[in-house]
């Protein structure tokens, strides 16, 4: 009997790294500076040397990552973003938060992000209709893969549309060597403890090479703080990480481009055994995907394939199985062309299997032989 198989191990990691947080844990106790403090300033440095820019801010959570920047510039009501359907809710949350219009694109069949046809076909409609003002794009590095951005970029350009690269399930994806940051305006990310490089708790980060955008997003960040911080020159909000979670992800950074590697050679492993029974999520050429979930499309019988997964103790997840578009809270705002139906076909055939790097051969065997055999068993049966 093996043992259980997690859907995502922090266990393993958390040992191999446990001395080095502990001494910098330890460190923070002893200064109290919990909030805001010297490790928060490394991070942010170490962040702006991995990536390659010029300037990064950490933050409480991908969420408020991604509410900053569209703040700073001001987003509001009459104005849209477009966002894909297919992912968390929270790509479209922050958009209505500021009371602007998030309008839904749909996604490619194969990779699973932005689509960009779909992205200017809506553009072009909002365009034409003349009642919302295009401001600006949030694509997705969904499950890990890096957005189209070669595409999309240059719609952004032509339409004056800024372009932020939410990267909270891709930071560090890569596409012929280059970061999201090469291609968007800002690239924001959340450390929550299951994404790819996660801390202990809540956190995010926002990265951009303009100067005068950090400056206001790191205002924003506490309070909307002027010359001081009892000096309010904006309405900002308490965006701030503590400093225990900075530590976590000091640690982590060390071995990040290592798991990466790690996570690359799981996926590989499930695509020579699995790509002859299930569709995998096609990778663009020239992408490095850091694999924040391993997710393949079946043909039919999506439920009877997880029941029959856990059974044999393999535990599944489906990632999304209800676009943004079909959400209570969501329904109301604009599609592109009325319909996403590669949205709607995705939310119906996708399923996600355990993904991590420490997911050693034995275990990953036995989940591919579960795989191989739940399908055969659903077949049999019908
Ligand atoms: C997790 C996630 C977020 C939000 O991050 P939090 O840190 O949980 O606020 C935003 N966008 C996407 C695509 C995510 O997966």
């Amino acid at each position: 009997m093996l043992k259980p198989i997690p859907f995502i191990d922090l266990a393993s990691q958390r040992d191999r790294l446990r001395s080095g947080i502990d001494r910098r844990i330890a460190a923070i106790f002893d200064s109290c500076a919990f909030i805001m403090g010297p490790d928060v300033r490394e991070l942010e440095e170490r962040l702006c040397s991995f990536s390659g820019v010029a300037h990064t801010l950490s933050c409480s959570s991908g969420t408020d990552a991604l509410a900053l920047p569209l703040m700073a510039w001001g987003i509001g009501p009459g104005d849209a973003v477009f966002v894909p359907s297919f992912t968390f809710a929270a790509t479209a949350e922050v958009v209505a938060w500021l009371g602007a219009t998030p309008v839904f694109i749909d996604v490619h069949e194969d990779t699973f992000n932005m689509d960009p046809a779909s992205l200017q076909a809506a553009i072009g409609e909002v365009e034409r209709e003349g009642k919302l003002r295009p401001r600006a794009v949030i694509a997705v590095d969904l499950f890990g893969q890096i957005a189209d951005y070669p595409a999309i970029k240059p719609i952004c350009e032509k339409h004056h549309l800024k372009l932020i690269s939410d990267a909270a399930q891709g930071f560090g994806s890569t596409l012929d060597g280059k970061m999201a940051n090469a291609w968007a305006d800002v690239v924001t990310t959340s450390f929550y403890p299951a994404k790819p490089l996660g801390c202990y708790g809540d956190g995010g980060a926002i990265q951009t090479d303009d100067a005068e955008l950090a400056k206001v997003m790191e205002s924003l960040r506490v309070h909307g703080g002027g010359t001081d911080r009892y000096d309010n020159v904006r309405i900002g909000m308490n965006g701030r990480m503590d400093t225990i979670q900075a530590a976590v992800l000091l640690e982590k950074l060390t071995v990040f481009p290592e798991e990466i590697e790690l996570r690359q050679a799981v996926a590989d492993r499930y695509a020579s055994g699995l790509g002859d029974v299930v569709k995998t999520q096609r990778v663009i050429g020239g992408a490095q995907s850091t694999w924040a979930q391993y997710t393949v499309t079946l043909s039919s019988q999506r439920d009877a394939f997880m029941t029959a997964m856990k059974g044999k103790g393999v535990p599944t997840v489906i990632y999304y199985g209800k676009p943004l578009h079909r959400q209570t809270a969501y329904s109301a705002f604009p599609r592109s062309g009325g319909t996403l139906p590669v949205c709607d076909r995705l939310s119906e055939i996708v399923v996600s299997l355990p993904m991590y790097p420490y997911l050693d051969n034995e275990t990953q065997d036995y989940i591919i032989q579960s795989v191989r055999q739940s399908l055969d068993e659903i077949h049999a049966r019908a």
